[in-house]
Parts: C-alpha cells; sequence; structure tokens
C-alpha cells in the first residue's frame, strides 16, 4: 500500500516527497518500531530524524526490516550544535550513516546556526560534490543567518527546515526563501498538536465543509504553499489520516481565512540570540527532552 504523495524539486533537481514522517520524541523502542513500521506499511517514505533524537540507529533498523530498497527511501538527518566544523561535522555525518545503514543521505541538514557553522557548511558542499548527501540544507536559519551562509558559501543552502504552522506563518521568511530559491520544510507543522489549534472554531468550520478534519486542513495549507511537512504521529489513525491530504484543494478565500490566524507565534524556541548565550547547550538539552 502506497498513498499518493507530490515531489518538490529542490534547486539540484532533486525530487523531494512533500509529505514526510518526523520522529521527534517518539523515544521508546517499542512505541518507534510500531510507528515506524505503520507509517512505512502506510505509504511514508520520507523520514526525519537528527542526531540529538537519539533515534537513528532504530529508524535504520525499521527501514532495512521493510525489506524495501534504499532508494525507496527519502531520509534525512542533522547535525547537532555540538559537531559543527569542518573535521567535527565529516564525523558526525559518518556516524549518522552507519547508525541509519544507509551509504548516502537524501538530505543532510545543520540543525541549528551555532558556533562553526561555517566549517560544517564546508564539509557539507565536499560530502555534496563526493555524492554522499543529495540535498544539503539548514535548520532553523533566519534571514541573517542565511546571508551570512550565502556570502561564504560556494554551494547556496537548498532548504530551511523551521517552525511553521497556521499561528506563525513565517510569511517575510517564507517569502525570502522563495526569492532565493530555498525549499521551505515545515516542523511542528501541526503546532506540535496544540489543541488550541487543533480545534479553533474557524479550522473546524472549514474541515467540516471539506469533509476533512483540522489537521488535514491545516497540512494542505502547508501544500498549497509549497512547503514541505514532516508531521509526527504514533497513532495509525493520525498517519493515515495525515496521508490523505491529496484529494482536495482549499479554496483561495480558506487560504486567505487561514493567513488572519497568524499572530507570529512561536509554540517552541527562537533561534535567534538564543544560540549564541554561553548556556544555549545546556538549555537546548532540557529542551529536547
Ligand atoms: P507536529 O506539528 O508534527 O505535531 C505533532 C503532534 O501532533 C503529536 O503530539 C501528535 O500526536 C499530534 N498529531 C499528529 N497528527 C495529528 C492529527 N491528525 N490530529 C491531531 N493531532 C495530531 O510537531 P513536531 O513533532 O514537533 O514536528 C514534526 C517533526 O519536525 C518532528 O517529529 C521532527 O522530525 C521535526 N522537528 C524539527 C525541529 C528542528 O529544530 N529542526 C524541531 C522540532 C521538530
Amino acid at each position: 500500500m502506497i498513498f499518493e504523495n507530490r515531489a518538490v524539486k529542490a534547486s539540484n533537481g532533486v525530487e523531494i516527497p512533500q509529505l514526510g514522517f518526523g520522529v521527534y520524541k517518539i523515544t521508546k523502542e517499542r512505541e518507534f518500531e510500531m510507528a515506524i513500521s505503520e507509517a512505512i506499511r502506510i505509504g511514508y517514505r520520507h523520514f526525519d530524524t537528527a542526531k540529538i533524537y537519539g533515534n537513528e540507529q532504530a529508524l535504520g533498523r525499521e527501514i532495512q526490516k521493510s525489506g524495501l530498497p534504499r532508494e525507496d527511501f527519502f531520509i534525512t538527518s542533522k547535525v547537532w550544535n555540538t559537531d559543527l566544523g569542518f573535521e567535527a561535522t565529516r564525523k558526525a555525518f559518518a556516524q549518522t550513516c552507519k547508525k541509519l545503514m544507509v551509504e548516502y543521505l537524501d538530505m543532510y541538514l545543520i540543525h541549528f546556526a551555532a558556533p562553526n557553522y561555517l566549517e560544517a557548511w564546508r564539509a557539507m558542499e565536499e560530502l555534496y560534490s563526493e555524492g554522499s548527501i543529495k540535498v544539503i540544507g539548514v535548520a532553523n536559519f533566519e534571514i541573517q543567518h542565511l546571508e551570512h551562509l550565502m556570502k561564504h558559501a560556494k554551494i547556496p543552502p537548498m532548504i530551511n527546515q523551521i517552525e511553521t504552522h497556521p499561528e506563525f506563518a513565517q510569511n517575510d521568511l517564507h517569502h525570502y526563501l522563495h526569492e532565493h530559491q530555498i525549499l521551505h520544510e515545515a516542523w511542528g507543522p501541526l503546532g506540535q498538536g496544540n489543541r488550541a489549534l487543533l480545534e479553533h472554531p474557524l479550522l473546524k468550520k472549514m474541515a467540516d465543509q471539506h469533509h476533512k478534519t483540522v489537521a488535514q486542513v491545516i497540512l494542505r495549507w502547508h501544500l498549497e504553499r509549497g512547503i514541505i511537512v514532516i508531521p509526527k504521529s504514533s497513532s495509525s489513525k493520525r498517519m493515515k489520516e495525515n496521508s490523505e491530504i491529496f484529494d482536495f484543494e482549499l479554496t483561495s478565500d480558506d487560504m486567505e481565512q487561514i493567513k488572519q490566524l497568524n499572530i507570529g507565534k512561536r509554540y517552541s524556541i527562537n533561534p535567534t540570540g538564543y544560540i549564541i548565550h554561553p548556556i544555549y547547550n545546556k538549555l537546548m538539552k532540557i529542551f529536547m527532552k
């Protein structure tokens, strides 16, 4: 069984399935195994992990267990703040591949614009040129970080994975990314399951009109904006629900109404400024739990 997906092209022509599956905070071993095997069964092939999530190995195991060819999958991981640097990033990449039991990554991202990200980028450019990474990009980069990176990069970033949901639409950054042929990928696409968002009366009414759920309307709103989404769920019902978003469209009036929900409200930390704080790593560890 495989659901209909849609591909968006990175600036180098590589196709990325627009709907993926995030694995952050699925920590219990049994829950993880069940979630990933079920996601694969339902038809998800694009998986988003990171070294800091601590589940690269478990994801690699489930992918192996599926018996499907490696090329059927689109696998993303991210280099953590403490591994930024030329040698350190190359080493972190090798460890990530080993844990995932793969020879190459479809996508590798710098997790945050933490110190030494320019050196890390050099390593990523090299790994990309060697064919070990198909798409290179960043996460949680603001415009000033992207400007700085592009000033020094040989290869510009192809994607930026950032918190995005109706209450935090990221309009300015979205526009900037579009102008620079950098893809926009949403983390927390469902507002991290925030009930106020998932029970919003306006979204509920819209969902009823389309015979869809609020989650499906939100995911469809991302798709209409050309954004890649990686919702997370451990429930089979929700995984299936989240995949049924390619058979309806939102009207321009729907899009306009959802636009009004943008109140610039992050549900998570603001990456700017926070990163350069001396205790950021300590705080990050607490936050990432
Ligand atoms: P999300 O927006 O995907 O929300 C997940 C929550 O929504 C879960 O609690 C889940 O139970 C609930 N949910 C899922 N489907 C639902 C449905 N149909 N109806 C109702 N509730 C539903 O938030 P997320 O997990 O934080 O983000 C998704 C992925 O993005 C992560 O798993 C991770 O891979 C990635 N991520 C990246 C960063 C980063 O810094 N780059 C940060 C956070 C997350």
